[in-house]
């Protein structure tokens, strides 16, 4: 990469080409300025990206939309491929005791036998009192622990809450705020047709795909979107941003938007800003994500979604895609995610991708009779070091601002979409927002 110099207009540049990088860049073209992407991996769309299953683009770590992710419906128009999204009703399972529990519509809850019968309605009733909630900042002082304790009492709590919230943030699951859960179970329960069934929304190819169309989108418009080129270190006088450092070089830059996890942004920024700012940046605890893709000659289950709530079974979730997506897709092959969340020291992260398919089958074998490992046709493990902000009580205290101490630099990070969980949805609300909050600092000029 060539220093750029002389008259010629220096870029907006934004670090990262995942759903925030992409809609902050969308604005910016909006608005008439130069943007340059930088993307350390080989393609963009960040945690939302795919890879390539024998020509379909199939995405890293299990992914879909809500009917209400309404910045996303907005911007896929905006870019001319809204045909090219698709509603499906879908189905959730609860495993418990080595049983796979149903529990999609209003009434698989009355049907769910690990609880006594009160128990269940004190489970069904949790939807009108979680949507009773209008103001999150009433729950910003509870652990999640604390508030469904409260609205469910012990038995629905350690049955059906507890080892989800174990088996999603392990060591922090007793820190967890209650707002994060409000959260979830708002979108979860307000994605549903008239039947109650849960719907939810995918795009045709994947949302790789989906990437790649803002993508060709941005560089048709005049962007550039520079993939496998790392962001190494800022270039900052007099207190504003010049430039960024790469391995390719140095770009100049008339501003910056950091849409890394917040640690990458700390190092970025360290040598430039006080040490107490960085300390607030690195004070978010991260999760990382493990994925374990099976692609199975024969379906696993008839489940899309299914909790596990059974503390020894290795993983927290089982997706089973093409109960969402149909097999033909992927000619005819059956998808199974298996995800879990854990430190990026566990043993299970450490694992070859060899080793954690010698350890997960048995598993398998034993919680599905019908699945042996002659149906694993292909395997792929995918992690993720920064998948999970632990959103804490009072975790509005933590979120940083998306200003930062060195002029014309902003950072938007999945970490600050705070009241709502990370999502591709407020991924695209923040970076657009990035963009306003600039204009509106009179840093765009
Ligand atoms: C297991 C899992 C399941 C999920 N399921 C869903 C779902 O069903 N629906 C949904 O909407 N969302 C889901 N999400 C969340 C969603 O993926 C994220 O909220 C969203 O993708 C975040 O986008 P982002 O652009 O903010 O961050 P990221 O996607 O993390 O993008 C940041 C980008 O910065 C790049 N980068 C980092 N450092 C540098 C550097 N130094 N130089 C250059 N580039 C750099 C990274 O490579 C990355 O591409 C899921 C996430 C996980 C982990």
């Amino acid at each position: 990469m060539n220093q750029v110099t002389g008259k010629e207009s220096k870029p907006i540049v934004i670090i990262g080409a995942g759903f925030t990088g992409l809609a902050a860049a969308f604005e910016l073209i909006k608005r008439g300025k130069k943007v340059t992407i930088l993307e350390k991996s080989k393609s963009v769309g960040g945690l939302a990206g795919g890879f390539d299953l024998d020509g379909v683009t199939v995405e890293r770590f299990y992914h879909h939309w809500f009917k209400s992710d309404q910045y996303l419906m907005d911007l896929v128009k905006d870019i001319g491929q809204e045909e090219n999204i698709i509603f499906q009703p879908t189905n959730t399972a609860l495993l418990y005791d080595k049983k796979i529990f149903r529990l999609s519509r209003p009434i698989d809850v009355l049907r769910f036998t690990p609880l006594g019968f009160l128990d269940r309605i004190r489970l069904g009733l949790l939807v009108f009192k979680v949507r009773a909630v209008k103001d999150w900042k009433q729950l910003e002082s509870l652990t999640a622990k604390e508030w469904l304790l409260a609205l469910c009492g012990p038995k629905v709590y350690q049955i059906v809450w507890e080892p989800l919230l174990a088996g999603k943030f392990g060591p922090f699951a007793d820190q967890i705020s209650a707002v994060w859960f409000w959260n979830k179970l708002v979108l979860r329960g307000g994605s549903r047709d008239a039947y109650g069934r849960e719907v939810l929304a995918y795009y045709r190819g994947g949302f790789g795909a989906l990437a790649e169309a803002i993508t060709a989108h941005l560089r048709a418009q005049g962007a550039a979107v520079l993939t496998g080129v790392s962001a190494d270190g800022l270039r900052v006088k007099d207190g504003q941003v010049t430039g960024v450092e790469t391995g390719a070089g140095i770009l100049d830059a008339d501003g910056l938007i950091i849409t890394t996890p917040l640690p990458i942004a700390a190092d970025l920024l360290a040598p430039h800003v006080p040490a107490e700012y960085t300390a607030k940046l690195r004070r978010v605890q991260y999760l990382a994500n493990i994925c374990l893709v099976l692609v199975l000659d024969k379906p696993l289950s008839e489940t899309y979604w299914l909790n596990v709530n059974d503390s020894s079974f290795p993983f927290i979730g089982i997706i089973e895609h093409t109960n969402f997506i149909p097999p033909e897709v992927y000619g005819s092959r059956h998808i199974v995610y298996l995800s879990k969340y854990l430190p990026t020291s566990d043993r299970l992260y450490q694992m070859s991708q060899k080793e954690l398919v010698d350890f997960t089958i048995p598993y398998l074998e034993e919680m599905f009779p019908s699945f042996n490992r002659g149906a694993v046709l292909k395997s792929y493990v995918w992690r993720a070091d920064h998948a999970q902000p632990i959103v804490e009580k009072h975790y509005s205290l933590l979120v940083p601002e998306v200003r930062t101490p060195v002029k014309r630099v902003f950072i938007s990070t999945m970490a600050q979409v705070y009241p709502e969980d990370r999502g591709t949805n407020y991924a695209i609300r923040d970076g657009k927002n990035v963009v306003t909050q600039m204009e509106n600092d009179g840093e765009l000029s």
